[in-house]
């Protein structure tokens, strides 16, 4: 279901009544790793949806390596995501964990994020081929193109045709970066799928100084968004603080990737 045909075409996947990813405009992402609190999301929201972007990010059930580490607001956080979707009328993508969350976060989200964590938990993908909302499906740490698309395949077969794939970063030999951005994967997905493709510079390469040159090149080899994170203050940030952008440095990215976009 996933695969390219002949003629080709191009899923358009909505997001809203005036977002859709896949078509002629490029789909901006931002916001925080984590949800912390309303006021942090309001500074957020306010300062993005004037850039602007074309959707808020943040997490609410975090999937952090250490269980002593912060795990996330859980529903109160869900609350923070809907009151700012309300407020500043712009739609929301949170991730979901378990199939027991799903519920919940489809009543407050726009779309559910997949982590690379879960592109593989079969049993997640066939109960969101239910969900009723769009998904974003991140590449899994270590996954090969083909069992990336299969992962898609699997929410696809169950019923939800709403897939977008987002390529993050994979684990190699290198540390310099947290991941190695594999937009050779990009350009392979957009020619043997027909799902929208949207890139993850910010768990690429786990350094803010570096989200900026690669978030240029996604949109260079043919992505159809980005996901980006910031933050109000980036070194307070409880988790992924060093890939973080200020409010200001994201603006001004998502100013300098307009001509970028519309040059492509
Ligand atoms: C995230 O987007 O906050 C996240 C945890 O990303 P990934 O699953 O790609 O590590
Ligand atoms: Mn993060």
């Amino acid at each position: 279901l996933a695969a390219q045909s002949h003629p080709s075409h191009q899923t358009i996947v909505k997001l809203s009544e005036t977002v859709s990813f896949g078509g002629e405009e490029l789909v901006i992402i931002g916001g925080p790793c984590t949800v912390e609190s309303l006021e942090q999301m309001e500074t957020v929201a306010q300062k993005l949806a004037a850039a602007p972007v074309q959707a808020l990010r943040g997490g609410v059930y975090k999937p952090r390596t250490s269980p002593y580490a912060f795990q996330g607001m859980g529903e109160a956080g869900l609350e923070v995501l809907a009151e700012v979707r309300s407020r500043y009328n712009i739609p929301v993508v949170t991730e979901v964990m378990s199939i027991a969350q799903i519920e919940v976060v489809a009543a407050h989200a726009d779309m559910l994020q997949v982590g690379s964590r879960n592109m593989q938990n079969f049993d997640l993908l066939r109960a969101l081929g239910q969900a009723g909302k769009p998904i974003l499906l991140k590449r899994g740490l270590a996954a090969t193109i083909e069992e990336f698309v299969m992962a898609a395949e699997y929410i696809l077969s169950h019923g939800n045709p709403d897939v977008v794939l987002c390529e993050r970063g994979i684990r190699s030999f290198d540390n310099y970066t947290r991941n190695v951005l594999d937009l050779g994967a990009v350009a392979a997905l957009k020619q043997i799928t027909h799902l929208p493709v949207i890139v993850d510079p910010s768990h690429a390469v786990g350094k803010r100084e570096l989200v900026a040159p690669m978030a240029k090149a996604a949109i260079a080899c043919g992505a159809d968004g980005l996901i980006i994170e910031c933050h109000p203050e980036p070194e307070k940030s409880v988790s992924d603080a060093r890939q973080a952008l200020s409010l200001e440095d994201m603006v001004n990215l998502v100013t300098s990737l307009k001509p970028l976009a519309a040059a492509v």
